[in-house]
């Protein structure tokens, strides 16, 4: 047996029992042994979909603030306009707090998440370390409560129904691939930063056969 590495540890949330990381199957789970709390999950599967996830995220999200979304009265002037141009046009009718709800939630938070991911997965596809890994995972979770798929959710239907007295939502492509892209956030948020460690330490855990049962359920 190789000396267990303190990356290789888990510790359980709810009681700090320490556990040392055993691959698991596809869709099991292991569980605290002392208090039956969970650890982690199988997530091989998930990270192998990640930087195609993530990929598809940023396509999705630049076609949903490329294409306009809302169209609106400027001036006596009927105009289309981006996700972006509705946050200055909120922010010009003196609506700086929505503006800056509306800019955190849909624009900033899921860029710099998506950003972030493929800053971290891009070299590990290669089985490179990032420079400064520790700090993006933290910083991933840092932002993780606010990047959250409800939030970015509350950010349009509050761009929509601020706005529904100028102006009048697209049935467009912009918001065709804003749905989509609600999707398949959802499905990259559902993915534990965390769990990076564990492949950047064993880059061939997907080949090593399933752990040790006592850890799982
Ligand atoms: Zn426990």
């Amino acid at each position: 047996m190789p000396e267990p590495d303190l990356h290789r540890l888990v510790a359980c949330e709810y009681c700090d029992a320490l556990y040392e990381r055993t691959s698991l199957a596809p869709g099991e789970r292991a569980t605290c042994l002392r208090c039956g709390g969970a650890l982690y999950r199988e997530s091989a599967h998930a990270y192998r979909r990640l930087l195609p996830l993530v990929t598809t995220a940023l396509i999705l999200f630049l076609i949903s603030n490329t294409y306009p979304i809302v169209e609106m009265d400027l001036k006596g002037v009927r105009t289309q306009t981006t996700l972006w141009g509705a946050v200055q046009a909120l922010q010009a009718d003196h609506m700086t707090l929505v503006a800056m709800l509306v800019f955190a939630t849909t624009i900033l938070f899921p860029l710099s998440e998506m950003l972030m991911m493929c800053y971290l997965l891009v070299p590990m596809a290669r089985k490179r370390m990032p420079p400064g890994f520790d700090s993006i995972v933290r910083g991933i979770r840092q932002t993780r409560p606010w990047g959250m798929i409800e939030v970015f959710m509350i950010g349009v239907l509050v761009t929509v129904v601020k706005l529904s007295s100028m102006a009048q939502v697209l049935p467009g492509v912009a918001l065709w691939s804003f749905g989509a892209l609600v999707v398949v956030l959802a499905a990259m948020l559902s993915f534990d930063p965390r769990d990076l460690w564990h492949y950047l330490e064993t880059p061939d855990a997907d080949d090593v056969p399933p752990g040790s049962p006592d850890a799982t359920s």
